[in-house]
């Protein structure tokens, strides 16, 4: 924990993309009962996600489709009794670069509406289902009025505008739009737990060994502590993933060599946003050139 060195403290953000029965019934169509019990396994695991965080006093936040709130309203307000964050993450869990715009906007506004209906909240963060986002998507991130994106993987442990408008051609040269007043709070594929754990026939190998996993998670953060003060550092996890019993016990190990580290502080995305965001005024920081803001945009 923080160590009163004066030195700025490491955040760690414990992030839950809440998928359940949306990822199996709604992004993957399935309608293969066993398949679709593995998305439900994330509602048996949610209590001793939640007791766990509740004793340890750690917020998180649970990126949730509109899908798993209505499936299982109770689960949501607990989540909400224990004053955790909740974060937009589509409807059924669309991957929306397959889509065209109005049916992006509906997955939108039909998260909105199960946020509204079950918890009377309207969300200001997102977490792209699959970090998958269309050339839309910062666009209408604006639109909708949110102030921070958890889904790109610009950087590793800071935080930075996101561009829009870049142009992406195989045969000119790469051109950079201009950052937008959206905070992007970098994920990893490396520091979530799907694809190293989920076993999906022909698609994913999965099943290894908490313990290799536990280095990787435990070798960024070591790094992101002792290197990058100041940063954030985001695990994305999937209550139906890292709540089975072998994995949970790592993430137990994990969190406690976190909080035994000096100069660590455990927050939200929402939290860290916008702290952040009043640290870096959009104007002031488009004006210093970055890998992020390229002079030439
Ligand atoms: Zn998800």
């Amino acid at each position: 924990m923080t160590d009163g060195s004066g030195e700025r403290p490491l955040s760690v953000c414990i992030t839950f993309d809440y998928d359940a029965l949306s990822l199996w019934a709604g992004m993957l169509g399935s309608t293969n009962p066993t398949q679709i019990s593995r998305g439900e396994f994330a509602a048996v695991a949610m209590p001793r996600i939640l007791t766990y965080l509740r004793s340890h006093r750690i917020p998180a936040t649970f990126a949730t489709p509109g899908h798993t709130l209505l499936a299982y309203p109770d689960i949501a307000k607990a989540i909400a009794a224990d004053g955790h964050e909740f974060a937009h993450h589509g409807w059924v869990h669309e991957l929306v670069s397959l889509t065209d715009e109005a049916g992006e906007r509906e997955v939108f506004e039909r998260g909105f509406e199960a946020f509204e209906k079950v918890l009377g909240i309207r969300p200001t963060g997102y977490r792209a289902p699959g970090f998958d986002f269309s050339p839309r998507t910062v666009s209408l991130l604006q639109e909708f009025g949110f102030s921070y994106d958890s889904s790109f993987m610009g950087d590793d442990f800071n935080a930075y505008y996101l561009r829009e408008g870049d142009q992406a051609s195989p045969t000119q040269p790469y051109r950079f739009g201009g950052p937008v007043d959206l905070v992007e709070l970098p994920a990893s594929w490396a520091l979530t737990d799907v694809p190293c754990f989920e076993f999906v026939w022909g698609a994913l190998p999965g099943l290894r060994p908490p313990s290799a996993v536990e280095e990787i998670w435990r070798g960024d953060f070591d790094f992101a502590v002792e290197r990058n003060p100041g940063g954030i550092y985001i695990l994305t996890l999937h209550p139906q993933t890292i709540g089975r019993g072998h994995r949970w016990l790592m993430f137990e190990r994990l969190v406690e060599h976190f909080a035994n580290s000096d100069n660590v502080v455990f927050e939200t995305l929402g939290a860290y946003a916008a702290r952040w965001r009043s640290e870096n005024p959009h104007d002031k920081w488009c004006a210093t050139p970055s890998v992020h803001a390229p002079a030439t945009s």
